[in-house]
Parts: C-alpha cells; sequence; structure tokens
C-alpha cells in the first residue's frame, strides 16, 4: 500500500472521500456492506431510477473537480440522453502529477466507494461498462481494484445481471503510461483506444461522443466516490459539508514548509488558510512566502491571501485552481520568480503543440521567466508576458495550458517587489537567481 501520511482534519471537516470507518482490508467486501458500501446502488436501482439519481445530483450541487466545474447533474443527463447501443463510464485516475497520490491512496483504501458511485452512473445514464484508467506505476491501486472487482463479481454487483436485476455491468482496470497530457479527458479517451492523441474542441462533448465515438460519462475518482453519499445520506447532508456553490470535500496533499505533510480531505468552502492547519501550518522557524496551489500549472497565492475561500470559483478569481490537489507551500528560502520560470517551462515542455498560441506562446513565456532570473529582462517584458497569457488562455483547448499561464502573471499580481528586485535591481532576494547581475548585458529598463 503507498505509503502517505492521512491527516487528522477539526470534527466539523466531513470525510466523505476517506470516512473513518473504512475497512482494514479495503477489499473486504463484508465488512464494507455492514459499514453501508453498496446500499446506495440498492437505492439507485429500486427506488430513485436514473431520473432520481440526475435530481438527487442537481440538488446537491456537485460539479466536476475539473475546469469548468460542470454541474454533475447536467453532465449525466446529457449522457443519460444520449442514444446509443453501447455506453461507458470511465473512472479518470491517471493523475497527471506523478508526484500527487490523492487519487491511487483513495483507490487503495476505497476502492468499493469508487466502483459503487461508478456502478450508479453506468445504472443511470445506461452504460454496460466501467473502465478505470489508472498510472501504469500505481501497482497497488491497481492491484487493489482488481481483487475488488473479483469480490463484487462473485457477489452479484458485476457481470449479467447486476443484484438480480437483470443490469449488464462489467468493469476492468487499464493501467497507462505517458505524459502530463494524458490526464485530460479527450486524450485519455484515446489513449483507451490505444491511439496516440492531442485534446479535442468539445462540442461534441464526450458525454454524447466519447469512447470509441459512443456516449462516455468520465470523471476523477474523486467525484464517483462521492455519489453513494448524495444517493444514500441525502441532499441535505452533503450540502451541509460546503454551504457553497461548491458543495462536496477534495483530497489535498500538502507538501513544502509545513509541519507535517500528508493528505487530507477538505470540504471546499473553507479557507486555505484552513486547509494549512490541517498539516499544522508553517514551522515557526520559517516565514511563509507563497503557497503554489494546483501542481506545477497551479497558480501562485501570496502569505496575504491565505484567506481565499477554498473552491473552484474563489481559486479562480485568485489566479489559481484546486488542480491535481496539490498544495505546495513555499517559505522565505524560495524565489518566486525562479520557481514560476521553471513551472512555465515545465507547462511550455508539456504543451501538444496543436494549439499556436499556447505552443509558441508557453514557450516565449518561459523565455521570458528566465530572462527575469538571469537578470537580463527587455523593456516590455512584463507587458509582453501578459498579452501572451491572454492569448493563450483565448485560445487554449484544454485545462492544462490555461492553468499553466498562472504561475508567471502571479508575479506582477502579487509579488511585484521581488519581480522589481530582479528586473529594475538586478538583485534576487533570495539569493537564488544565478547569474543574477548581468548589468552591462540588459538591454533596456523593465515596464
Ligand atoms: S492548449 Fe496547449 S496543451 Fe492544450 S491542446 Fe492546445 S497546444 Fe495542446
Amino acid at each position: 500500500m503507498t505509503n502517505a501520511v492521512i491527516l487528522e482534519t477539526p470534527a466539523r471537516f466531513p470525510r466523505v472521500l476517506l470516512p473513518a470507518n473504512l475497512p482494514s482490508n479495503p477489499t473486504d467486501l463484508e465488512a464494507a456492506q455492514a459499514s453501508g458500501w453498496f446500499s446506495a446502488l440498492r437505492t439507485a436501482i429500486t427506488e430513485l431510477k436514473p431520473e432520481g439519481v440526475i435530481a438527487a445530483l442537481s440538488a446537491s450541487g456537485m460539479r466536476g473537480r475539473g475546469f469548468p466545474g460542470v454541474p454533475l447533474g447536467d453532465k449525466w443527463e446529457s449522457c443519460a440522453r444520449a442514444e446509443a447501443d453501447r455506453k461507458y463510464v470511465v473512472v479518470n485516475a491517471f493523475q497527471s502529477d506523478p508526484a500527487v497520490l490523492t487519487d491511487r491512496i483513495l483507490l487503495e483504501r476505497n476502492p468499493y466507494a469508487v466502483f459503487e458511485g461508478a456502478a450508479i452512473a453506468a445504472f443511470t445514464v445506461g452504460a454496460q461498462e466501467i473502465i478505470f484508467a489508472v498510472r501504469a506505476e500505481a501497482t497497488d491501486a491497481i492491484r487493489t481494484l482488481e481483487a475488488a472487482f473479483a469480490i463484487a463479481r462473485q457477489a452479484g454487483y458485476l457481470g449479467d445481471n447486476v443484484m438480480g436485476t437483470g443490469l449488464e455491468l462489467q468493469a476492468s482496470v487499464r493501467p497507462l503510461e505517458g505524459s502530463y497530457m494524458l490526464g485530460e479527458e479527450t486524450v485519455l479517451l484515446k489513449g483507451l483506444e490505444g491511439r496516440r492523441g492531442q485534446p479535442d474542441q468539445q462540442p461534441p462533448y464526450t458525454t454524447t461522443q466519447g469512447l470509441f465515438g459512443k456516449p462516455t460519462l468520465i470523471h476523477g475518482p474523486q467525484t464517483f466516490a462521492a455519489v453513494p453519499t448524495i444517493v444514500n445520506g441525502g441532499i441535505a447532508e452533503y450540502l451541509e459539508t460546503s454551504p457553497k456553490a461548491f458543495a462536496g470535500t477534495v483530497l489535498v496533499q500538502i507538501s513544502g514548509a509545513v509541519v507535517q505533510p500528508g493528505i487530507a480531505e477538505v470540504p471546499l468552502g473553507v479557507t486555505l488558510r484552513e486547509v494549512l492547519d490541517t498539516a499544522g501550518g508553517v514551522p515557526a522557524s520559517r516565514r511563509l512566502k507563497a503557497v503554489l496551489v494546483g501542481g506545477p500549472s497551479g497558480g501562485l497565492i501570496p502569505a496575504i491571501g491565505l484567506d481565499v475561500t477554498f473552491d473552484q470559483g474563489s481559486l479562480q478569481k485568485a489566479g489559481a485552481q484546486i488542480g491535481s490537489g496539490s498544495i505546495v507551500v513555499v517559505d522565505q528560502t524560495a524565489c518566486v520568480v525562479d520557481l514560476a520560470a521553471t513551472l512555465t517551462r515545465f507547462s511550455a515542455d508539456q504543451a501538444c503543440g496543436k494549439t499556436i498560441p499556447c505552443r509558441i506562446g508557453l514557450r516565449r513565456m518561459a523565455e521570458i521567466g528566465q530572462r527575469f532570473c538571469d537578470g537580463l529582462p527587455r523593456g516590455d517584458d512584463v507587458a509582453l508576458l501578459n498579452d501572451l497569457a491572454v492569448d493563450i488562455v483565448e485560445s487554449a483547448l484544454c485545462d492544462h495550458e490555461r492553468r499553466a499561464t498562472l504561475a508567471l502573471t502571479s508575479l506582477a499580481r502579487y509579488f511585484r517587489d521581488e519581480l522589481d528586485a530582479h528586473i529594475v535591481r538586478n538583485t534576487c532576494p533570495a539569493g537564488v537567481c544565478h547569474p543574477i547581475a548581468k548589468a552591462g548585458a540588459r538591454t533596456g529598463a523593465a515596464s
């Protein structure tokens, strides 16, 4: 089992994805059933029916965790309405950021919740097959899923006659290897078809034209794992988890300058400060400078911005996104200019090249960031950086590169002093950028 510290959270934080009553053996079906797993699937099939499940999801306020956060009820209804001889449910557990373990921890420790949510989805939209797309190196998660499927099949939750209802449902796990872009849903579907892929313009949406051209419902494992709670516990209980526009909980992985790095389940609607508190906050010997929220293509939030509400809408306005769920706390020893330049270079390397402003523009942004670090800024670099970011965001086909502009643009917005130290005074306050002082080589004053 993957080693990771699951952080204690305040009692007022509900635990929907990794509840306290998880069976010690994650594939122990009897223990899981005794604790309530699979009762939601029965309720969905025998009482709610597809319309009732969609109504419950719509009322819950839950949205998909990626950009643009489509309401679940709308997405499921679109797939349910699509007419086809075959439909698929895909659990996107590829998790592009290999350093983030949240999805594989969920699959290893609570596989039946993800499976049950996906089975409810299959019943609701009329799919016959569930495919779990998992990073190939997540071997423990893959083994756990395969064991869980075998046990679920014997218990009648999979096969030609699910729970005696006549429903046909199969499930499989597909290990995948590939670049960062494989986590994007249209690329992932091509990967499952055995094709090399770049993101597709939507519409047509995957709910009507997805895997092998058939209607496909695709979400991450955290989204599916929350569905049984909505169906089972009732809408009111779920809304209590976060009485804001974005309902539900997410798993975050907190690292960097904190007392106890680890994984925590937090409700959307708390503040970023409360999220960091689950990791014990910043040690007294260190000073918080910034928080990188959302992984390599995430945004930098300054120390004074910790009271931002932790949900997709608020973070987006603040220049970040939940993204991979990675939260890295940066202290005074790091240079945010160097960090932003490095992150942008990584994102430029990952861009698939389909959209020209992204392919060329991100590379130019990375070069500008490097000029800041080298003490060689050009006069119009800051303005050019912002123009490029606007062009990339307006033309981006996918979420990854929309977010890839966030790190560098956050410098002018939140870290102007540190940026000016590099481009005006030719110094790096953190002493990270070398060689920063090449005054004779400078070509003009930065704006
Ligand atoms: S925005 Fe970038 S990564 Fe996304 S499809 Fe276009 S070129 Fe590829």
